[in-house]
């Protein structure tokens, strides 16, 4: 009889030891029966006890007859389940997913046909593209190129590169860019029909996709995130476009990166990964200008069309139609419309907390301690800070004055004051239509048909905004992304803004960019037309101990007893104290979003300058977890947190 131990989709208990006649490898799939179900695990180990207290079951099926999973995958599994500080079954679960674990493996065939010629790759493209085809063990490159500068067309050759030399590369796109044109462009450069992968495909398309890539008769898969977690034959390189993007970060447990989960991936295989940005992160940044990455930078588009007029309107002392729309931005969307034109309008009214503008001199309300917004609660009429716990009752101004505007305007307020100015004219996208991809792609449609002229919408259309018709783009406000409380508020307004701006500059005509604000002296619209963002905020984050200088983690707590999850909350931190770990904790406070679905929040916030010291607090952590015994009470571990809410 064989043991072997299993390792099982299932975050607590998932190493489990199952016994068969049969001789398997680690890495295969298996089917075992758990309780009364039956679950498919992965051979993780050869057990090496032969005698058990217990009576071990047996395996019930094979799925594989060669290993799903190689040492490495298993390796990097390992490597994402230590630094996120959730068990190799919650990693399992929650990344892998049922739907590429229970994928059954069928033939594939498919031939490489030739591969179309190389592009005339311009000089910067060249440089870029001559180091990484050079390098052949892992290294990490950021090509901080802006928008239209010919990054994808990098991209492609790469991919070409790694295809001729017989291996295979995946290429991450943000699920929103994921777009019928980028695979259409990618195929006839290439020449072959490349495959997508995202969480949205039939069964039979996931079994054809995973298997010809498991194969080795797929080079290349254009996906989503969870394409970084197929397995292959023989990786060679991987790319990461927008490496900047929010949506790469998962909320859900566990709560991992999946940019910096490509690293680790790379460095497992041993083999180049690209990060592509026109705004990267701060994070990336960083480690490009220290050297630990390999920058490149690309300044100028590849077509050489006009870049647009920025104007910045103060709406504390311009006229407006219904409180949102300046009469200079009315102005312009009207002779659009005689023109025959398209305007895109943002508003990106995302997260739960409103901001408090001082009605006298427009200031927004900041915490003393912390460079982030207060956040203003109507249920106790007061403003807090996230971070530290601050809390104000009676609201007064650095100016003295007490009356504050409680600002916030959603999209379906503001579709129905346009309707009424450009009745007709109006078409939306947010929230309520991002669920399917399929009705984004259909308005867009619609709008890039002329149907509408004016398409109003949060920041998930601005990468949608190629359309040859658009010569205006309005932010009705931007105020709202400063007045969440997060420090990366400045980093998500400069993207934001600097991506409109660009493709705007996309425009045939020349096209024009209208800025509403009640913080028009906000530092981050200077750099919209100026360099200097990146030393600006990193001088910030330097200042107040955030991240690319520390690392944090943030530690959640939710029961449906308020007392019982405070209670927690305050003896995890005196833990945390009386730990002599090398780190900064804020207290115990509560989340931002104190209740959701009846259960009370409590977080904490830890920082440090290195990261063995954030590993230790996390396991100590579990350990402490675990001694409660606490099974009803919610417990998070976030690390390199994107949200605080
Ligand atoms: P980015 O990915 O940086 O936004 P793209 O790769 O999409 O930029 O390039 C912008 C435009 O320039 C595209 O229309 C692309 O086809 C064109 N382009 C870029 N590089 C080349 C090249 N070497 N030869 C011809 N056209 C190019
Ligand atoms: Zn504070």
């Amino acid at each position: 009889m064989n043991y072997y131990d299993i390792l099982l989709p299932i975050p607590k208990s998932y190493i489990l030891t199952y016994k068969t006649e049969s001789a398997l490898e680690i890495g295969m799939r298996v089917n075992v029966p758990l309780g009364k179900k039956i679950v498919t695990g992965v051979i993780y180990n050869i057990s090496q006890k032969e005698e058990f207290e217990y009576e071990v079951r047996e395996i019930c099926e094979i799925i594989d007859d060669k290993p799903f999973f190689n040492k490495k995958d298993l390796k990097f599994l390992e490597t994402v389940s230590n630094y996120y500080g959730y068990s190799l079954g919650a990693v399992l679960s929650g990344i892998i997913s049922r739907k590429i674990l229970n994928t059954k493996i069928i033939d594939y065939e498919n031939s490489i046909s030739n591969l179309s010629k190389l592009a005339n790759l311009n000089n910067e493209q060249q440089i870029i593209y001559n180091e990484i085809s050079q390098q052949k063990d892992f290294q990490c490159f950021l090509i901080h190129g802006v928008a239209g500068s010919g990054k994808t067309e990098v991209y492609i050759e790469l991919i070409k590169n790694c295809i001729l030399q017989g291996k295979q590369a995946i290429f991450i796109v943000p699920e929103i860019s994921l777009t019928p044109q980028l695979v259409k462009r990618v195929s006839d450069r290439l020449g072959i029909v490349v495959e997508t992968y995202h969480s949205k495909l039939t069964p039979q398309k996931r079994e054809k996709v995973v298997s010809g890539f498991k194969k080795g008769k797929i080079p290349v898969i254009i996906g989503a995130r969870s394409s970084l977690f197929i397995p292959s034959n023989d990786l060679g390189i991987i790319i990461v476009d927008e490496e900047h993007e929010n949506s790469f970060k998962q909320e859900e447990v566990p709560c991992y990166n999946l940019r910096d989960a490509a690293i680790f991936k790379a460095k497992i295989y041993n083999i180049p990964v690209v990060l592509g940005s026109a705004t990267p992160s701060l994070e990336s940044y960083y480690n490009a200008i220290t050297g630990k990455y390999k920058y490149f930078k690309i300044d100028r588009r590849f077509h050489n069309d006009s870049s647009p007029d920025i104007k910045i309107i103060d709406l504390k002392t311009e006229d407006k139609i219904s409180g949102i729309l300046s009469l200079q931005l009315y102005d312009a969307i009207k002779k659009r419309i005689l023109n025959g034109e398209q305007t895109i309008l943002f508003l990106n009214r995302k997260g739960y907390s409103s901001q408090l503008i001082c009605q006298s001199c427009g200031e927004t309300l900041f915490c003393k301690n912390c460079a982030v917004t207060m956040t203003y609660y109507k249920s106790d009429e007061t403003a807090r800070c996230h971070y530290c716990g601050e809390k104000i009752k009676y609201l007064k101004c650095k100016c003295g004055s007490h009356d504050f505007l409680d600002f916030g305007i959603g999209t379906e307020k503001a579709y129905l004051i346009l309707e009424k100015l450009f009745p007709g004219e109006v078409i939306k996208i947010d929230a309520d239509t991002v669920s399917s991809q399929k009705k984004i792609s259909e308005i867009l449609t619609d709008f890039e048909k002329n149907k509408f002229k004016i398409l109003l919408g949060t920041q998930l259309i601005a990468k949608g905004l190629n359309f040859p018709n658009v010569t205006l783009v309005g932010i009705l406000n931007i105020d709202n992304i400063f007045s969440l409380p997060d420090f990366r508020n400045n980093e998500r307004a400069y993207q934001l803004l600097t991506q409109v701006a660009g493709r705007a500059g996309r425009f045939k005509k020349k096209g024009e960019v209208i800025i509403q604000t009640y913080n028009p002296d906000m530092p981050v619209f200077t750099f919209l037309t100026s360099n200097g963002f990146y030393t600006y905020e990193l001088q910030m984050r330097k200042t107040f101990s955030y991240p690319p200088y520390y690392r944090i983690v943030r530690f959640i707590f939710s029961h449906f007893k308020e007392q019982t999850v405070k209670e927690v909350a305050k003896k995890i931190e005196s833990i945390l104290k009386n730990s002599h770990l090398n780190i900064k904790i804020l207290p115990a406070v509560p989340a931002p979003v104190y209740k959701i679905k009846n259960r009370y929040r409590f977080h904490i916030v830890i920082k440090s300058e290195n990261y063995t010291e954030i590993n230790k607090s996390i396991n100590l952590l579990k350990v402490e977890f675990e001694k409660l015994k606490l099974t009803t009470l919610g417990f998070k571990i976030d690390v390199d947190p994107y949200f605080f809410l």
